[in-house]
C-alpha cells in the first residue's frame, strides 16, 4: 500500500471549515483506492501569529518540505490587519511560495452545466468551458530588477519595473504546461506579447523548442490581447493555457469569473523541493478567509475539495481518484444540493458539513 504524507494547513476563518471537509473526502478516496494518507496539521497565518508570533513558523515549513503535498486553506483577517506588512498573516502564504519555489500556478476555470446561469456570460457562450490556466509565479514583472522610483531633474518621478525571464525559467513552466495538457485534451496555448516585447520573443522560442519533446500535444501561440478577448467571446476554444506572471494574473481572474462563484475555484502551485527531492505542490481554494461568513458553517467547501482532487492528480499521480472526486462533486450538484453562494432563488440550501458529507458519501459509493 502506498503511503503519502500530506501537510494540512487550514489557516484562518473559513479555511478551517473547508479544509476539514477536503480532508474527509481525501480519507474516503484513499480508503477506496487502498492508499494510505498520513495527515499532519500545522499552523500558518493569523493563528500561527497568535501562537508563535510568526505567520510561517519553522516547524510548519519543515513539515511542508518533508511532505508529498500541502493542503492549504486561507489566511488573514481583520484581527491581524493592523500588523506591519512583513508580519501580516498573508505573509505566511507568500513565504511558503518563496521557500518552496512554487513557480507554476494552476487555475482551472470549469463551467459546471448546472451552474451555468451563475456565470455573467450568456449560456450559449460559456456552456462547456473547461480551461486550465498555468501562470508562471516567481519571475517576470513582479520580481524583475531594476525596479523602483527616482526623482526627475525637471520635477516628477520615474517609475520602473522590469519584465525579465531566463531560458531555464521558461523551460520549466513550459514543461508543466505540456505535462498538464497531456493529462487533458492535449492542446496547449502559449500566451505572450511577442509582436512588441523582446522577453516574449524569447518566451515563444523556448516554448516552441520544449514543444518538440511533446509531439502528442498541439501547441499554438496567442497574443495576450487576443486571448483576453477570445476568453469572453469563445472560451470553449481553449484547453490548457501557459503564460508569464502578469498576463497569467489577469487572464486567470478573467477565466475564473466564467465559473460563477468564488466558492467553486480550486488551485495548485507546483514547485521544486519536496520529500526526497520530489516536486512539491501546494493546493488551495482561490478564495480568502471570508470573515463575513466565518464560523457560521455556511461556506462552500467545493473549492477546497476540488483542490484536493488536484492534489491527487498532480502530486500523487492518482488521476482516477481525482476523477472520482470531481465526478462526486458534479453528481451532488446535479442532485440539486447547493451552498448559499451558488443557490438560485427557491433552491434548497445545505451547510459546509452537509455538502462535505454528501460528497464523501458519493465518493464511497464510487
Ligand atoms: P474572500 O475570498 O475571503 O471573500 C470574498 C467574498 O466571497 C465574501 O463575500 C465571502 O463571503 C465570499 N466567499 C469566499 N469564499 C467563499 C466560500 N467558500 N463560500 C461562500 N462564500 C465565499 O476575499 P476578501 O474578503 O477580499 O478577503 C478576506 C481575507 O482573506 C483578507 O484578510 C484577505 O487578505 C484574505 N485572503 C487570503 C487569501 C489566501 O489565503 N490565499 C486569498 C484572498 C484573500
Amino acid at each position: 500500500m502506498s503511503t503519502y504524507r500530506i501537510a494540512v494547513l487550514p489557516g484562518d476563518g473559513i479555511g478551517q471549515e473547508v479544509v476539514a471537509e477536503a480532508v474527509r473526502v481525501l480519507r474516503a478516496v484513499g480508503k477506496a483506492a487502498g492508499a494510505s494518507f498520513e495527515f499532519e496539521e500545522a499552523l500558518v497565518g493569523g493563528g500561527a501569529i497568535d501562537a508563535t508570533g510568526q505567520p510561517l513558523p519553522a516547524p510548519t515549513l519543515a513539515l511542508c518540505r518533508s511532505s508529498h503535498a500541502i493542503l492549504f486553506g486561507s489566511v488573514g483577517g481583520p484581527k491581524w490587519d493592523h500588523l506591519p506588512q512583513e508580519q501580516r498573516a498573508e505573509r505566511g502564504l507568500l513565504a511558503l511560495r518563496k521557500e518552496l519555489d512554487l513557480y507554476a500556478n494552476l487555475r482551472p476555470a470549469t463551467c459546471f452545466p448546472m451552474l451555468v446561469d451563475a456565470s455573467p456570460l450568456k449560456r450559449s457562450v460559456v456552456e462547456g468551458t473547461d480551461i486550465m490556466v498555468i501562470r508562471e509565479l516567481t519571475g517576470g514583472l513582479y520580481f524583475g530588477e531594476p525596479r523602483g522610483r527616482a526623482p526627475l531633474a525637471g520635477g516628477g518621478e520615474r517609475g520602473v519595473n522590469t519584465m525579465v525571464y531566463t531560458t531555464p525559467e521558461i523551460e520549466r513552466v513550459a514543461r508543466v504546461g505540456f505535462e498538464v495538457a497531456r493529462k487533458r485534451k492535449k492542446r496547449l496555448t502559449s500566451v505572450d506579447k511577442a509582436n512588441v516585447l523582446t522577453v516574449s520573443q524569447l518566451w515563444r522560442e523556448v516554448v516552441t523548442k520544449i514543444g518538440k519533446e511533446y509531439p502528442d500535444v498541439t501547441l499554438d501561440h496567442v497574443l495576450v490581447d487576443n486571448c483576453a478577448m477570445a476568453l469572453v467571446q469563445k472560451p470553449t476554444q481553449f484547453d490548457t493555457i501557459v503564460t508569464e506572471n502578469t498576463f497569467g494574473d489577469i487572464l486567470s481572474d478573467e477565466a475564473a469569473i466564467l465559473a460563477g462563484s468564488m466558492g467553486m475555484l480550486p488551485s495548485a502551485s507546483l514547485g521544486v523541493a519536496g520529500a526526497g527531492g520530489v516536486p512539491v505542490g501546494l493546493y488551495e481554494p482561490v478564495h480568502g478567509t471570508a470573515p463575513d461568513i466565518a464560523g457560521k458553517g455556511i461556506a462552500n467547501p467545493i473549492a477546497a475539495i476540488l483542490s484536493a482532487a488536484m492534489l491527487l492528480r498532480y502530486s500523487l499521480s492518482m488521476g482516477r481518484e481525482a476523477d472520482r472526486v470531481e465526478a462526486a462533486v458534479r453528481r451532488v450538484l446535479e442532485q440539486g444540493h447547493r451552498t448559499r453562494d451558488i443557490a438560485a432563488a427557491g433552491e434548497r440550501i445545505v451547510g459546509t458539513k452537509d455538502m462535505g458529507e454528501l460528497i464523501v458519501r458519493d465518493v464511497e459509493r464510487g
